[in-house]
């Protein structure tokens, strides 16, 4: 089996040009997962792809697998994950082109299966016990430094810090919902970083959200709303240099026997009742 350090679930604009790319098709306790993995080499590490959405993004935010994602990934030896995402500003000083990493999420998901921890039986018979996860700090702070120092190598200033909601999806927020989403000081909207991140630290890896603004959110504009067109175009013209930040990011992150973060202590003292794969 094919091994991999380091996880990155985003689109396939961040793997197609690699060389030597191999794809290995994971199953999991969960099903399948959003795609193949595509495992490849990147600033001397080994790093597994997969494209969150399927390769032709035919799936929407609340249909994606996310157990079955997170599974895959650890199950190739993956301890650290970067999550590349587009979100909508909730304040106009966060227009199209920032880059934020959130040190914070609130979930306001209505029907996602969001642990694994849930009393049901694995394939192989055995079964999660009850588990509260630490969750206080969502992300890793490893990781976070990492892609701050990261996109300022590459002179792109980001927002250190920050909230990130997450809606249901797949419909963008009422202006309404929207006005109340930064009226609690909340800084971007998205529909895929939750339950990502808690999955995530219910397998004991680091995640890292780096969260692409790609339009102004309705209660933070004064047009007519969220458009795809307009998301679509302002994350091609910022998809180059997200994947050179990323790929610096990847040549930053410790080694995985080095880790010794919160992400790594998240079970300290618990008795999971399943082995993680
Ligand atoms: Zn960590």
């Amino acid at each position: 089996m094919a091994n991999a350090e380091i996880g990155v679930i985003g689109g396939s604009g961040f793997y197609s040009f690699l060389e030597d790319v191999t794809e290995v098709t994971v199953e999991t306790p969960y099903g399948a997962p959003s795609d193949s993995l595509f495992l490849g080499e990147l600033a001397g590490r080994t790093v597994a792809f997969l494209p969150r959405h399927g390769r032709d993004h035919k799936l929407p935010p609340h249909r994606i697998n996310y157990r079955a994602n997170l599974w895959a990934l650890r199950s190739v030896g993956v301890r650290q994950v970067l999550g590349p995402c587009a979100v909508g500003g909730l304040r106009p000083e966060y227009g199209p082109g920032t880059l934020l990493v959130p040190d914070q999420v609130v979930d306001r998901t209505k029907a996602r299966a969001q642990t694994f921890f849930d009393g049901h039986p694995l394939p192989d018979g055995t079964v999660p016990n009850v588990v509260h996860t630490t969750f206080a700090d969502p992300y890793c702070p490893v990781g976070r430094s990492a892609a701050l120092k990261a996109a300022r190598g590459r002179d792109w200033e980001p927002v250190d810090g920050g909230t990130m909601v997450v809606i249901e999806g797949p419909r963008f927020s009422t202006r309404a919902e929207s006005q109340w989403h930064a009226a609690m000081g909340w800084s971007v909207v998205g529909m895929t970083g939750h339950p990502e991140a808690v999955l995530a630290r219910e397998l004991g890896l680091c995640y890292t959200s780096m969260s692409l603004v790609t339009d102004l959110d309705a209660g933070a504009e004064t047009g007519e709303g969220v458009s795809h067109t307009e998301v679509l175009r302002v994350f091609g013209e910022n998809v180059g240099r997200l994947r050179e930040v990323l790929f610096d990011v990847v040549g930053a992150l410790p080694e995985t026997s080095a880790r010794d973060c919160l992400c790594t202590h998240a079970h300290d003292g618990w008795d999971l009742g399943i082995e993680l794969p």
